[in-house]
């Protein structure tokens, strides 16, 4: 009977028509495809240097740099750690790995020496390239597992020097067949629960993202060739590296490379190379809120684009960059790293631009189905009405290493990536993101696991349960804060405590508040009821 007939399914697409997308390429085809078209135009410019590398020139260092690693004994399939801030090496790195059909993981260089090795050995890493002040770190593992060290910056007992990848000999490339399943990128992820995973990204993968965003007859193209993109957002982190430097090579933009985040250096940076889009995180815009003073120093009128992802952007924040970049249109994309990055992006940067929205993140990306369902019943919901966001298009990952079950959860049967991220459409199909389902924890952007503190509290010797948190922050939007239950007469304290997670973590894990409690409350399958402890955060923080 037709009571028996499945319900129809409500999907989202985007509101320009689909494109063609060379699924077929490589990354590194793809990105380079066009460069005839802008063989001599600023490719990388170094912004602490001044040096600026063409797109001839990046394209030939890359195979350059490939060539060596093939010689240090990389090839198809093998993974190599690019542990590394912002700078031209980790652009040929990531490139000269992707030639050989190897995978690049990238990691915080800021992670302490236990957060590398973690990533190291889940990822099976054979090279690791990094910088001196962060060889101590890794020095040891390496040795002990005939896993080379290159280094950037000088030359030191036990590592070879970068040097000697960039003298390679481009003629020499070995012939690779790379399919488009191949995995060239490994960030990590820790998803919609657990511990961080690798998150497999494919050639197909990234050709899509890339497209999505920058390719077509209409495209929300906000990226041209005589674009200065500014990149301060870390390589390390999957939005950077696909929506700036892959988005940007494949529009034949200049890239502008920024090692860390300082208010001032970052406003020369604008003025002095009349950049046009800036891609920022909502705690970068408040920076410059908060330095109005310095910030109208500068003559930041080249400004034409400014985008916001990573983490929620609020009105205040929005108002602001409108006031400080007259110029500029504001948009906000929406992404997670097991979709591509990218799902969803504002259309403001169309040849036909759509009215932007506060509080909006845009409309799903084209060539890709967005659908809103009822967390619950698992039913798709039509506009107007909050769900979980989910994702489906070529763009997602091909899944998490070597975990087949977390892979599961997150992608069903029918090809759907479950993001954890409440949402809603409107009538004029923009997303907007109200809540978040899952228990990922973002500081300032950046990716915080609560399983992950929690494992690290039990091994405490004074704590019995823990379970983490996030409570909402003023400077980094949320912060990690704990509730502990101590074992029978322990005198530990919130200071003990905190001191003892700082040490082994990098600092946007560090834990802001430690609240001692009688029992963790937990389902009775026994997972931490973290809905019950957010609340009590709500009700006002417990002392
Ligand atoms: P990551 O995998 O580190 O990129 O983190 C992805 C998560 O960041 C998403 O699932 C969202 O929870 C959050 N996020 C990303 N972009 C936005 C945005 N524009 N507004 C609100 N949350 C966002």
């Amino acid at each position: 009977t037709s009571d028996m007939e499945p319900e129809k399914e409500i999907i989202f697409r985007s509101r320009l028509p689909d494109i063609y997308i060379p699924k077929h390429l490589s990354l590194h085809s793809y990105c380079f495809e066009n460069i005839a078209d802008f063989s001599h135009r600023p490719c990388l410019i170094d912004g602490a240097t001044g040096q600026v590398y063409t797109y001839t020139d990046v394209e030939l260092t890359s195979r350059k740099v490939a060539s060596s690693l093939h010689k240090l004994g990389i090839n198809k399939g093998d993974v190599i750690m690019i542990l590394l801030p912002n700078s031209p090496e980790f652009v040929y790195s990531f490139f000269g790995a992707s030639y050989l059909g190897a995978v690049s993981t990238m990691a915080n260089p800021y992670f302490t020496a236990a957060e590398i090795i973690k990533q190291a050995k889940a990822s099976n890493t054979k090279i690791i390239i990094t910088q001196s002040a962060h060889v101590p770190k890794v020095k040891e593992y390496a040795s002990d597992h005939s896993i080379k060290l290159i280094c950037i910056d000088s030359a030191l007992d036990g590592c070879l020097h970068y040097s000697d990848l960039v003298s390679g000999d481009e003629t020499k490339l070995p012939e690779v067949e790379i399919s488009s399943d191949d995995v060239v990128a490994l960030p990590y992820s820790s998803g919609t629960t657990g511990l961080p995973k690798g998150v497999m990204l494919t050639h197909k993968g990234l050709v899509t993202s890339v497209a999505q965003q920058v390719d077509g007859e209409n495209p929300n193209l906000w990226i041209h060739s005589e674009d200065v993109m500014i990149c301060v957002l870390p390589l390390f982190h999957i939005y950077s590296l696909n929506s700036i430097l892959l988005c940007g090579l494949r529009a034949g933009a200049a890239i502008l490379i920024m090692q860390k985040f300082d208010i001032v250096p970052f406003l020369q940076l604008i003025e002095k190379y009349k950049v046009t889009i800036g891609p920022f995180v909502p705690p970068i815009v408040l920076t410059i809120t908060n330095n109005e003073e310095v910030v109208d120093k500068y003559d930041l009128s080249s400004m034409r684009t400014v985008m916001s992802g990573a983490a929620p952007l609020g009105k205040e924040l929005e108002d602001t960059v409108r006031m400080k970049f007259p110029n500029a249109k504001l948009g906000q994309g929406y992404g997670m790293t097991e979709a591509g990055p990218v799902l969803a992006m504002c259309l403001a940067f169309a040849k036909e631009p759509f009215e932007i929205k506060s509080g909006a993140c845009g409309t799903v990306v084209r060539n890709a189905e967005m659908k809103i369902v009822d967390p619950d019943s698992g039913v798709s919901l039509p506009k107007h009405q909050r769900g979980e966001i989910c994702i489906r298009g070529d763009q997602i990952m091909k899944g998490y290493l070597n975990d087949p079950e977390a892979t599961k959860a997150t992608i069903d049967a029918d090809g759907w990536l479950h993001t954890g991220d409440i949402g809603l459409i409107d009538d004029d199909d923009e997303l907007f993101i109200v809540d978040r389902l899952k228990e990922l924890i973002k500081y300032k952007g950046f990716q915080v696991a609560p399983a992950e503190l929690e494992a690290l509290l039990l091994t405490h010797s004074d704590i019995s349960d823990a379970a983490v948190v996030s409570m909402v922050n003023d400077a980094a939007g949320e912060v990690p804060v704990a509730f502990v239950v101590k074992i029978n007469g322990s005198s530990v304290t919130e200071d003990d405590i905190k001191q003892f997670v700082s040490k082994q973590v990098v600092f946007y894990k560090r834990i802001n508040r430690v609240f001692f409690i009688d029992t963790i409350p937990k389902s009775p399958s026994g997972k931490i009821l973290r809905k019950e402890l957010r609340a009590k955060l709500a009700a006002g923080v417990p002392n």
